[in-house]
C-alpha cells in the first residue's frame, strides 16, 4: 500500500477485489486509524472544506454489508453510500458488466453516436416504473440533474411555470433544486438567489401532525395552500418524495399521496415522484409509489439504479416526455455506457436476487430491533420507514422536542465501534438506516447490538 502520509504518494495500483471481503465487523485500530488520520490531513489541505465527510475513515473495499478501510478495519454499512449500493457495493454481476463495457468503450456521447445499453435501460425503466401506460425515459448523471429535467419537461408539457414542493423536502444542490430543497443549513445558506416559481406546501408528517389527522386531511391542507398562494391553473408540477429522505424519512399518512395525485389530475398539473432515494427496491417495492398504487406522471430515479455508478433518469408518460423538442434534453455524460451497463446488471439483480422480498425482510428484522429499543428508551419518539429505509426520531423528555445532540452522540458512539450510521431530519434528530440489501442478518443484528449499546452509553444530557 502507498504511504498515505506522503503527499506525492499515489493510491495503491489495484486494491484487492471485494469478493472475498470477510463479512464481519473488525476493529484493527482505533477509529479513525493512523492511515486514515494521515489521509484526512491531506484531505484537509487539498480538498475544499465545503465537502464534508460523515465517517472519517478512508475506504479501500466495500461489499456485502461491510466497508473496509486503509487500516484494515471492517465497518458494518448501514448507509449504502446514501442509499446507492442497494444491490451491494461490489455486486458480481455489476462488476462483470462494468468490466466488459469499459473494455469496449467508455464514452461516445449518446447524442453523438448512440449505443444499445442506454436504450435497454430506458426500456427496463419504462417497464418497472408505476403504471402500464406508454412511457419514455431520458438519462442523466445525478439525482439533482434528473429533478431539474423533470421540471423542464413539466413546464414544457403544461405551458405553466409554478413548481410545488413540500416542507422537509430534499431535491439536490443545484440552483433550481436548492430552491426546491427545504433545509437552509447546510444546503442553501449563503448560496442564493435561488430559482423562482418554486412554492412550498405543508407535507403529511404523522408524528408531528395533529393527532388523528388523515392523509386526505393533510392533502387538503396542502391543496388549500397551493390554491390560495399559487393558483391551481399556474401549477406545472407537484414534486414530492413519496417517503422523504434527507428531511427525516417521513412517511406520509395513507391517502396523502393518492389525494395529491388526484388533485394534480383534476387541475392539469403533473404529479412528479422524486424516487431518487426511495426507488429500485429500497422500500420493498420497485418504487415507493407502488405501495399505495399511485401512478406518477413523471418518476425521477437515481441513487440505487446503477449499483454505485452515476446514473439518473426521468421516466414518464410518453406524450408528456415527448412534448419537448429534439435537442431540448440531454447532456455530455447523460446515460454513460459504463453506468448503463451497471444499471442493466443492477436492475436484473433486483429480480434474480429477490431484493424486493429481501428489503421487506430487512424491515421486519430492523423494526423488531427498533421497536424493542423504543420500548426501553423513551428518547426514541418514533420508529418509521419501509423496507430497508428505516429511521428513529429522537426527542426530549416532553416526547416532542427534537434531540439533535442525542442523535449526533449515538451516531458518533456507533461509528467509533465500526458501524456506519447516518443522521437526517430538518432538525438533525433522526437516525436513518439504509443497509445494502446484500447485508446478512448476522451483520444487521451485530450493528443493532452496537446501536443499543450506543444509546445506553449516550447520556440524557445530550438531548
Ligand atoms: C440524493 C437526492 C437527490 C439528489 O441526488 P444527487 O445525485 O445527489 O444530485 C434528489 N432527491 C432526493 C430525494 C435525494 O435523496
Amino acid at each position: 500500500m502507498a504511504d498515505p502520509t506522503s503527499p506525492t504518494s499515489r493510491p495503491a495500483a489495484a486494491p484487492a477485489a471485494a469478493g472475498d471481503l470477510p463479512q464481519s465487523r473488525h476493529l484493527a485500530t482505533e477509529l479513525p486509524g493512523p492511515r486514515s488520520r494521515a489521509l484526512m490531513d491531506r484531505k484537509t489541505s487539498a480538498v475544499a472544506s465545503g465537502v464534508g465527510t460523515t465517517v472519517p475513515v478512508f475506504a479501500v473495499r466495500a461489499g456485502g454489508g461491510v466497508v473496509e478501510d486503509v487500516d484494515g478495519n471492517r465497518l458494518v454499512d448501514l448507509g449504502s453510500g446514501i442509499a446507492v449500493t442497494t444491490v451491494g457495493a461490489s455486486h458480481p454481476a455489476v462488476v462483470a458488466a462494468v468490466q466488459e463495457q469499459v473494455a469496449a468503450f467508455t464514452h461516445t456521447c449518446f447524442m453523438v453516436t448512440p449505443y444499445e445499453p442506454y436504450v435497454a435501460v430506458a426500456e427496463k425503466l419504462n417497464e418497472v416504473t408505476p403504471g402500464d401506460h406508454a412511457k419514455k425515459t431520458a438519462l442523466f448523471s445525478s439525482g439533482a440533474e434528473a429533478v431539474e429535467n423533470a421540471v423542464k419537461i413539466a413546464r414544457h408539457a403544461t405551458g405553466r411555470d409554478a413548481v410545488v414542493v413540500f416542507d422537509h423536502a430534499y431535491h439536490g444542490r443545484t440552483n433550481l433544486t436548492m430552491a426546491m430543497t427545504a433545509k437552509a443549513m447546510p444546503y442553501k445558506s449563503g448560496f442564493g438567489p435561488f430559482a423562482g416559481e418554486v412554492y412550498r406546501a405543508p407535507t403529511s408528517y404523522p408524528f408531528r401532525d395533529p393527532q388523528g389527522m388523515t392523509g386526505e386531511q393533510a392533502a387538503q391542507r396542502a391543496v388549500r395552500v397551493i390554491e390560495a398562494q399559487v393558483g391551481a391553473d399556474q401549477v406545472a408540477c407537484v414534486v414530492i418524495e413519496p417517503v422523504q429522505g434527507e428531511g427525516g424519512f417521513i412517511e406520509p399518512a395513507p391517502g396523502f399521496l393518492p389525494a395529491l395525485a388526484a388533485w394534480c389530475r383534476e387541475n392539469g398539473a403533473l404529479f412528479v415522484a422524486d424516487e431518487v432515494q426511495t426507488g429500485v427496491a429500497r422500500t420493498g417495492d420497485w418504487f415507493a409509489c407502488d405501495h399505495e398504487g399511485v401512478v406518477p406522471d413523471l418518476v425521477v430515479v437515481a441513487k440505487g439504479v446503477a449499483g454505485g455508478m452515476p446514473l439518473s433518469a426521468v421516466t414518464g408518460r410518453a406524450e408528456l416526455v415527448d412534448a419537448v423538442h429534439t435537442g431540448g434534453l440531454g447532456g455530455t455524460y447523460g446515460g454513460n455506457p459504463v453506468a448503463c451497463a451497471a444499471a442493466l446488471a443492477a436492475l436484473e439483480a433486483v429480480e434474480t436476487d429477490g431484493l424486493l422480498q429481501r428489503a421487506r425482510d430487512v424491515e421486519v428484522l430492523v423494526k423488531g430491533r427498533l421497536h424493542a429499543l423504543a420500548e426501553r428508551d423513551p428518547r426514541v419518539g418514533d420508529v418509521r420507514g419501509r423496507g430497508a429505509m428505516l429511521a428513529v426520531e429522537l426527542v426530549g423528555e416532553d416526547g416532542t422536542t427534537p434531540a439533535p445532540a442525542l442523535a449526533a452522540g449515538v451516531a458518533a458512539a456507533a461509528k467509533a465501534q465500526g458501524v456506519i450510521v447516518l443522521t437526517c431530519g430538518t432538525a438533525g434528530n433522526v437516525l436513518r438506516f439504509l443497509p445494502p440489501l446484500s447485508i446478512s442478518d448476522e451483520l444487521l443484528h451485530d450493528a443493532f447490538d452496537v446501536l443499543d449499546a450506543a444509546f445506553a452509553a449516550t447520556s440524557a444530557s445530550t438531548r
